[in-house]
């Protein structure tokens, strides 16, 4: 199987893009993800699937625990920094940011937000699905439009007629 034309393939399926935020008590870390789902309403739950071997990976498994934070279209650079785009901000956390209930990065100006305490790690290959028991969230109804990512691009919603 080429797994070029298998993740080009997965890429033709349209997604919203989060910040999965870690504070392990030392340091606040921050990763780009467009696999969060919601799972379940009772009891509450989600999941996002993080690569094995990454910085997030490790944070998650030792804090248990972690916030999801929703971007609007005015957060690409917060996308594009937590995806490792700019080398020299490797590590940093400088993005706008509160800390919730459990003490987890949620980025101000996001249009929803999770925190969550680590409900369940299901091996997913290369990735660990990470479920998350919402222990507490909130929505912005003005932060704006989301962004959205298909195709290995950003893009902006855009309403049928
Ligand atoms: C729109 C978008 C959506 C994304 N969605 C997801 C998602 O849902 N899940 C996901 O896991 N990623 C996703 N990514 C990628 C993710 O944001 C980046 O990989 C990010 O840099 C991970 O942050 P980190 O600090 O945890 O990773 P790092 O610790 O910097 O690791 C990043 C990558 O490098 C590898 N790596 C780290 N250290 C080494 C080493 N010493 N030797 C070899 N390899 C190493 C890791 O395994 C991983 O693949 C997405 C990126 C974008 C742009």
């Amino acid at each position: 199987m080429d797994g070029k034309e298998l993740r080009r393939a997965f890429g033709q399926f349209a997604t919203g893009i989060t910040v999965v935020g870690v504070n392990n008590g030392d340091r606040l870390h921050g990763m780009t993800a467009n696999s969060f789902t919601s799972v379940s309403l009772d009891p509450p739950l989600l999941l996002v699937n993080v690569i094995k071997g990454s910085n997030t990976h490790g944070l998650i498994e030792a804090a248990g625990r972690f916030a999801i934070s929703v971007l609007t279209e005015k957060q690409q650079i917060w996308s594009d920094q937590f995806a490792g785009r700019f080398p020299e901000k490797k590590g940093v956390f400088d993005a706008p940011h509160h800390l919730g209930q459990l003490g987890q990065p949620i980025l101000e100006g996001s249009l929803a937000w999770f925190e969550c305490t680590l409900h369940a790690a299901y091996d997913g290959g290369d990735h660990t699905i990470f479920v998350g028991k919402v222990e507490s969230f909130g929505t912005d109804p003005n932060a704006g439009e989301p962004l959205l990512f298909c195709n290995s691009r950003y893009q902006r919603l855009v309403p049928a007629p």
